[in-house]
């Protein structure tokens, strides 16, 4: 006779966004449809004892590019083994490309290559000519779109017209504008200045991008989406100085998201001068000032998600250090960094994790509560973490294709041990069990939430 449930998970200790409870999780199908104590084990097919551990909500990882050494196969197959069970990918618009191709183009591929179920987002690189292109999107299940205030000579920076311009678009559809927030022209100036000097451009990395220039971006972008009504989402805060404006601009009621990563949250500009290229981030590793700035934001709320900002490139340590490209692989390590720096350290607890990592970017993006909570009716994405097991952090254990991690060396205690997508094991012990194709598409929504 079929048993009422397919799975049953026992003893562990379930993790939401207000609290952990020591109950079961039964499963049958994709479904979660029980979350209690004392659920009988006769009743499901397999139990898997969870005693001692957490059972966390998947991770969802709102900030990941697809489109350097990991692809949507390869970016899929690390973040699981990461934990990550939903990714919300930045879908690269360049000049001369079309959005509405791009996100199709996108969207084939992770159903052809996706371990994990995924969203998009547009990403515009030349608004002028994409502009036009916002509202058909919204009826492909895109409806948050990013902008770069940096990148000026790169020629990816758009100016404040077409910031304005694609907001008020935006914002008429029911969606969200995305900003990387640093000022994009006086960062070349500050670039230029010192290259005429002869400076090495390892030392003066952070000098050239100062904090002043984030701040300045995330206040000029907070207030060009209050004067057009546009819901903003600033993606990978990483300065002390940015915090001043969010806080603000939060408790006036405006409807602001805010993002770090952990790579801000764990490491330094020591870490780029030890490193070199291969910690060249944009934005850059930051002062241990403007660390702690960023761990006490996300205490008090300010900072709503940690995502991993996952670019990793192919660059090696000698490399000319100017020369290097931006990014770093981090989709992997993020739930096992952040939680040993987070928990262990003693800075936030288990329920504010899951908030930043699961409930919250799940509301953000209108996945909820089909994602991001383990509940009656939720999908069955989850994570039994181990919160004792000590490991080292190494490249060669790593799935991303890139050649090296920041992390190399770093000793931390909690792993998750178990990845489960839809009710099926993804990744058990390190063994991947899913395969490319597995994820489906998920429209994004913004509803305007208040987290
Ligand atoms: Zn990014």
């Amino acid at each position: 006779m079929e048993k009422k449930y397919d799975l049953l998970i026992q003893k562990g200790l379930v993790v939401g966004g207000s609290g952990a409870r020591k109950v079961d999780v039964a499963i049958k199908g994709e479904k979660i449809v029980r979350v209690e104590p004392g659920l009988k084990k006769e009743e499901a097919e397999r139990i898997i004892d969870a005693s001692g551990k957490y059972v966390l909500p998947g991770v969802i990882d709102v900030h990941v590019h697809p489109v350097y050494e990991d692809d949507m196969g390869g970016l899929s197959l690390t973040a699981a083994h990461g934990g990550v069970t939903t990714l919300i990918h930045f879908a690269y618009a360049k000049p001369g490309m079309k959005l509405i191709d791009t996100i199709k183009q996108y969207q084939e591929e992770g159903l052809k290559k996706s371990y994990l179920d995924f969203g998009i987002h547009g990403t515009l690189f030349d608004p002028a000519s994409q502009i036009e292109e916002i509202p058909k999107a919204f009826e492909l299940g895109v409806s948050s779109f990013k902008m770069f205030m940096a990148y000026a000579k790169l020629k990816w920076m758009t100016d404040d017209y077409h910031l304005a311009k694609a907001m008020d678009v935006i914002a008429q559809c029911g969606g969200m504008a995305m900003v990387h927030a640093e000022n994009g022209l006086v960062t070349d100036y500050l670039e230029d200045r010192s290259l005429a000097r002869g400076e090495d451009q390892k030392k003066v990395f952070l000098r050239t991008r100062p904090d002043h220039l984030e701040a300045e971006a995330v206040f000029r972008a907070i207030s060009i989406s209050a004067v057009i009504r546009c819901p903003l989402y600033i993606v990978h805060l990483s300065t002390a100085r940015g915090v001043t404006p969010i806080e603000q601009a939060k408790a006036e009621g405006q409807t602001i998201y805010v993002e770090t990563c952990p790579q801000y949250l764990t490491m330094t500009d020591a870490k780029l001068q030890k490193l070199g290229p291969l910690a060249k981030i944009g934005p850059p590793l930051r002062t241990e000032k403007d660390r702690l700035a960023l761990w006490s934001a996300i205490q008090k709320g300010i900072i709503d998600t940690v995502a991993s900002d996952h670019a990793p490139k192919a660059k090696k340590i000698d490399d000319p250090f100017f020369e290097a490209p931006y990014g770093s692989p981090q989709t992997e390590t993020m739930l096992t960094v952040t939680y040993d720096e987070g928990v262990n350290k003693g800075k936030i607890k288990m329920s504010r994790l899951v908030k930043l990592f699961s409930e919250n970017p799940a509301k953000i993006f209108g996945l909820y509560p089909k994602k991001g909570v383990l509940q009656k009716g939720s999908d069955a994405d989850l994570v039994i973490f181990d919160p004792k097991l000590t490991h080292t952090i190494r490249n060669e254990t790593q799935h991303s294709v890139a050649p090296y991690t920041l992390y190399e060396g770093r000793r931390c205690k909690g792993k998750p041990i178990l990845v489960m997508q839809r009710g099926r094991i993804l990744v058990e012990n390190g063994e991947m069990s899913g395969k490319p194709g597995d994820g489906t598409f998920l429209p994004t929504k913004i509803n305007r939430v208040k987290l």
